[in-house]
């Protein structure tokens, strides 16, 4: 019998793994691929967003801004490459310039740290391959980027190291309720907890759905990307947005903590959950999309295309509840800035378990992470 059990080994499974490794609890994490962090976590754009995007008094803007202040210490803790370089958002016109006004404003209502506005000039300083036709920007000094699946990884070693049983191939198919208890069913047998959380990313209204009535739905989202070779690395120092639209924010360019330039994504709408191919005619979009942002990027210097899924879901914000199955928390709903909010939304998940009433005791001989050098 398992005290908890997490569905799913993305950023916010292997989080909450890690986390509640520091207490006295038998934790299991159920995950159905053949390794963590094989969905949407390892297929994003790995930016840390400084948090100005997300709506006032949401949920997403709480949980990013504190997330973001939480990286520095953890990446450094569990050795993954993470860098504060900054964002910066292009404006083109005078309709773009008045939007990073209310970004701006955004920003300071949730408490963004580093946010200015910078004109012509000082964003020639700063990125000298910015279209000239960029007439000002927004500029983030607390935004990063990070190298999401190293995190994934690193979270999931510490917390094995610390007691929790990762199956992996082991998919859920059925979840009953059992006087106080869970048995949750997989293809690999069944599994008896008392608590359980959903972090199954675009799938988690399918996993709440077999326990407790339909409250969610997760509408996913498809996005594609280049990434170029190294030479291509140093065209900007900074991740370059453009004005966000209704379906995301747009296109963008940034350097990867390896050193790579990443451009994209598109946004799609789609209804296979599965659905991670690449198409000619989205990839021309982003790269003329891409173009308009930086001058003379290489794209003959490509080295692979990918696409990852967004779990957005019909209620706008991120799902951290516990259902109206006592026992059962939904993790869900996590999409864009979910890599960024990650560290905090672990932290709420283990506040909703102390809701609860769950019997939360810190170990003392919780190893901590070896040092890679
Ligand atoms: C195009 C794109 C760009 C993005 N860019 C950014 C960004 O720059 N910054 C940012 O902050 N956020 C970004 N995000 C969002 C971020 O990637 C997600 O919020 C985060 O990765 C979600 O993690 P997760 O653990 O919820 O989901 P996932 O990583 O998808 O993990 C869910 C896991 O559950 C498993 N699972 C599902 N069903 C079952 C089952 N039945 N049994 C067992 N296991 C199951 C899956 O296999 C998967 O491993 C982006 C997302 C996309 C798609």
């Amino acid at each position: 019998m398992y005290d908890i059990l997490i569905i799913g080994a993305g950023i916010i499974g292997t989080g909450i793994a890690r986390e509640l490794s520091k207490y006295k609890l038998k934790v299991a994490i159920l995950e159905k691929d053949t390794d963590v962090s094989n969905e949407t976590t390892k297929a994003n754009s790995a930016i840390v967003h400084g948090g100005y995007d997300a709506k006032e008094e949401s949920l997403m803007a709480k949980l990013n801004v504190l997330g973001n202040s939480l990286y520095e210490d953890l990446c450094n803790e569990l050795s993954v490459p993470f860098k504060r370089n900054g964002s910066l958002v292009l404006a083109f016109n005078e309709d773009e310039l008045e939007h990073l006004n209310v970004l701006y404003n955004r920003g300071i209502i949730n408490k963004v740290p580093g946010l200015s506005i910078i004109n012509q000039e000082k964003l020639r300083e700063l990125e000298p391959n910015v279209d000239e036709k960029a007439i000002a920007a927004l500029h983030c000094s607390s935004a990063g980027i990070v190298s999401p699946w190293e995190f994934a990884e690193a979270l999931i070693d510490n917390a094995v190291e610390n007691g929790v049983d990762l199956f992996l191939n082991t998919t859920v198919k059925n979840i009953v309720k059992t006087d106080e208890n869970f048995d949750v069913h997989t293809d690999s047998g069944i599994f008896h907890t008392k608590y359980v959380f959903n972090c199954a990313g675009v799938h988690a209204d399918l996993i709440h759905n077999l326990i407790a009535p339909e409250s969610f739905k997760i509408l996913p989202r498809k996005g594609e990307y280049f990434v170029l070779d190294k030479t291509q690395g140093k065209r900007v120092n900074q991740t370059v947005f453009q004005c966000p639209s209704k379906l995301g924010k747009g296109i963008l360019v940034t350097p990867t903590v390896h050193g790579n330039l990443l451009v994209g994504p598109d946004a799609q709408d789609i209804d296979n959950r599965f659905d991670v191919s690449t198409a000619t005619d989205r990839l021309e979009y982003i790269k003329f999309k891409g173009s308009h942002s930086i001058k003379d990027i290489n794209f003959r210097e490509n080295i692979r295309t990918f696409a990852g899924i967004r779990a957005e879901s019909d209620r706008g914000d991120f799902i951290v509840e516990e259902s109206s199955v006592k026992g059962f928390f939904d993790i869900a709903g996590i999409k864009s800035p979910g890599l960024s909010a990650a560290p905090a939304i672990t932290l709420a998940a283990i506040d909703l378990l102390k809701t609860s009433g769950a019997n939360l005791s810190l170990k003392d001989n919780f190893i901590t992470p070896r040092k890679h050098t």
